[in-house]
């Protein structure tokens, strides 16, 4: 698969990241206590689908797994880092949880891959930091992804951001090229040295997504084959965008 996209689907992939953003915005300022995370996968499955686009995740099976993904959304709760299934055991949320939404839209037959955690209520300070924080490393992973730089710019924005806040980040969770399918080269892990792996060129696009946890980066894979939890059932936050990497300053797709 050709790393390097072309006009014709940056403009595709722009169109779908605007349509992305808008709903991964309208889902978020719907979570409130009492709601379930099937309704908010209803709810994506229906703002993606009225437009006429498709959801990426939704039949999609990975690399290593042994049944599709089920749903259109995945929605990992507090200890859940990624891949939550939000219809099978659907959990209701409570006041203070914090709750992860990640979306993959096929737009035209380009994908976009992008999500935010979210406060349900009031949340106490250390869930706010870490949201703050994992935020933060997405930022500085972002600013890192220039043409030019290296995979490894990238991990080292990250990995520096979640030591200044005393987290760990997800072990063996990471970024990924995307546009033509859900995942494609190159890795983009949330560690590194600068100037390290693969150069960043202009015309590749990549999904840039720190995972930062509360206590120990182990992670556990759960029973349904999906879902990754810490190790230690402490927090963990997941910010997610989809970059166009140009000459100089990258650009967001998805927002
Ligand atoms: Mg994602
Ligand atoms: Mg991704």
């Amino acid at each position: 698969m050709a790393l390097i996209k072309t006009e014709k689907e940056i403009q595709l992939l722009r169109e779908g990241g605007k349509r992305h953003a808008f709903i991964l915005s309208e889902v978020s300022k719907a979570v409130r206590p009492g709601m379930s995370t099937l309704e908010i996968d209803e709810m994506v499955y229906r703002l993606i689908t009225e437009h006429g686009d498709k959801p990426s995740f939704l039949g999609y099976t990975p690399e290593g797994a042994d049944r599709p993904f089920p749903a259109s959304t995945c929605v990992s709760v507090n200890e859940d880092i990624i891949h939550g299934i939000p219809n099978e055991e659907p959990r209701i949320l409570k006041e203070g949880d914090i709750v992860s939404i990640d979306i993959g839209l096929i737009h035209k037959g380009m994908f976009t891959d992008s999500a935010v955690t979210v406060a349900v209520g009031k949340i106490d300070d250390a869930s706010q930091t870490l949201l703050r924080a994992t935020k933060e490393a997405l930022d500085a992973g972002i600013k890192a992804a220039k043409g030019g730089n290296h995979i490894g710019d990238i991990g080292y924005a990250v990995e520096k951001v979640a030591k200044k806040y005393h987290f760990s980040l997800a072990e063996d969770l990471a970024g990924h090229g995307v546009g033509n399918k859900v995942h494609e080269d190159p890795f983009v892990p949330n560690y590194g040295d600068r100037g390290d792996g693969p150069l960043l060129k202009p015309g590749m696009v990549l999904a840039i997504e720190p995972m930062l946890n509360q206590g120990t980066g182990k992670i556990v894979l759960k029973k349904d084959g999906y879902t990754y939890r810490t190790a230690d059932m402490k927090r963990s936050a997941h910010f997610e965008h989809t970059v166009l990497i140009t000459e100089g300053d990258p650009v967001i797709l998805t927002s």
